[in-house]
């Protein structure tokens, strides 16, 4: 049977507001989304059809600051998934005390099997059916899984076309993730792996291991997974094993992360590699290393594959890897997590910083910004362990209790209108 990806987020959150106390008005208006869109929208492809898509905006809550989260351009997006992946950005946000909320969407299709000219209209013409569901203090999106700071020009470009003239230029913090010419932060595109390498960091400095003579392996070589593995290389941590969607590698005595990243960007996956040998995926998985780094899809560590994994961390680089089956029994063999929430939030932390950057006019330098991020992550984290300390519970909860914390403050200084 298909899990329910927000049955999952449910259970995360149901388990952390009972343990804390969460008070129960609060807790109904928590475990709702606020605004759901769904729109159809016929795109002309290349050879002159007309294709209908269906796209999706969740905006699961604004208490703490403007709705905020990425777009997936995927096919096995729906409404459920999207509803998970809005609620993982208003935790996300909260425990890192960054002023936005929570809110996710996407696309329903595989942008592999369509032409750049097609993509662009399709991202154009979602952009336009969202209209003023998005905006620059209402509601920004970001990248997700396939899309890429192009796609976010392109919707920046569309955005300011429905715009008055006179306020385009006060609009450009509308999408986070552009690239640099088009008003992006320096260091956004590698955020997400930077954010998890400064949290696999802090665990190491917390445990007393000695990255340098870490082995890890990753899942998912795309933005997240590939800057995560090139930025740990720098440890002199050693990378033995990949899996993307063409296919599984491994190479015990090691794989060069930017060799790798290079022959992925000519060839569009890990398949083939020729300084690696091929393996299956079951054998990816049961690989002896010191760190395992999901950084694909979700629910990919469950009930069947949780029992395989032989590592002593797991870093949580993608949304919801880990189901609460696979949660279990990673806790009962003593596996130490960086559960997603707490772990990837790099990306929605230096996506702020282009925010900032924009409404300001300013232009950040990459130490500023790295070193911007180190602070916020590192106290995000001590936050984390510290709970976990205080209520003798797993990461994953205690991340849910620092932003339930957050987010219980401020609904009981406001109250509920009217
Ligand atoms: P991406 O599209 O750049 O890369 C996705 C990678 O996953 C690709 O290497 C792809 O081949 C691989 N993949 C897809 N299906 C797979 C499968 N069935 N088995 C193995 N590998 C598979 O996406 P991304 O932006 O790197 O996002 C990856 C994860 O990180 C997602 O869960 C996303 O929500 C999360 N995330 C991304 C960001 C960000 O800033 N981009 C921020 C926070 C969290």
């Amino acid at each position: 049977m298909e899990t329910s990806l927000y049955e999952n987020v449910g259970r995360q959150f149901g388990k952390a507001a009972d343990m804390m106390g969460l008070d129960e008005n609060i807790k109904a208006i928590l475990s709702q989304t606020t605004n759901e869109f769904v729109v159809n929208f016929p795109v002309k492809m290349d050879d002159g059809r007309i294709e209908v898509f269906t796209g999706y905006r969740v905006q699961h809550n604004n208490a703490l600051g403007p709705y905020k989260g990425g777009l997936r351009f995927h096919p096995a997006v729906d409404l459920d998934e999207v509803r998970a992946l809005a609620t993982w950005m208003t935790w996300k946000s909260a425990i890192t005390g960054i002023p936005y909320g929570g809110a996710k969407g996407g696309i329903a299709f595989d942008p592999t099997q369509y032409s750049k000219t097609e993509i662009e209209r399709i991202s154009r013409r979602f952009t336009y059916a969202l209209g003023n569901n998005i905006g620059p203090e209402y509601d920004i999106p970001a990248p997700d899984v396939n899309t890429n700071p192009q796609i976010m020009a392109w919707i920046l470009d569309t955005y300011l076309s429905t715009v008055p003239a006179s306020i385009r230029q006060a609009s450009i913090h509308v999408v986070t993730g552009k690239p640099i010419e088009a008003g992006g932060s320096k260091g956004r595109d590698k955020a997400t792996g930077q954010g998890v390498v400064y949290m696999i960091e802090k665990w190491a400095t917390d445990k007393k291991f000695d990255l340098s003579k870490a082995t890890y392996i990753v899942q998912g070589f795309g933005n997240v997974g590939s800057w995560t593995a090139r930025l740990l290389k720098g440890y002199g941590a050693k990378l033995i094993a990949v899996e993307d969607v063409t296919g599984s590698i491994a190479n015990l005595e090691g794989i060069d992360p930017d060799n790798l990243a290079v022959f992925v960007s000519k060839e569009n996956g890990v398949k083939n590699y020729p300084k690696a040998d091929s393996i299956k995926s079951d054998q990816f998985l049961k690989i002896n290393a010191d760190i395992f780094i999901p950084a694909a899809l979700e629910n990919q560590i469950n009930a069947e594959t949780a029992p395989l994994i032989n590592v002593k961390l797991v870093a949580e680089g993608a949304n919801g890897p880990t189901s609460p089956e696979g949660d279990e029994i990673l806790f009962k063999r003593g596996i130490d997590i960086i559960p997603d929430i707490l772990c990837n939030s790099g990306g929605v932390v230096v996506s702020y910083f282009e925010w900032l950057q924009n409404k300001r006019s300013e232009f950040w330098d990459l130490d500023e910004v790295d070193h911007k991020l180190y602070r916020k992550l590192s106290d995000a984290y001590d936050k984390v362990r510290d709970v976990s300390r205080e209520f003798n519970t797993d990461w994953r909860t205690a991340a849910y209790i620092v932003a339930l914390r957050a987010l219980e403050n401020v609904y009981k200084r406001r109250g509920i209108f009217p």
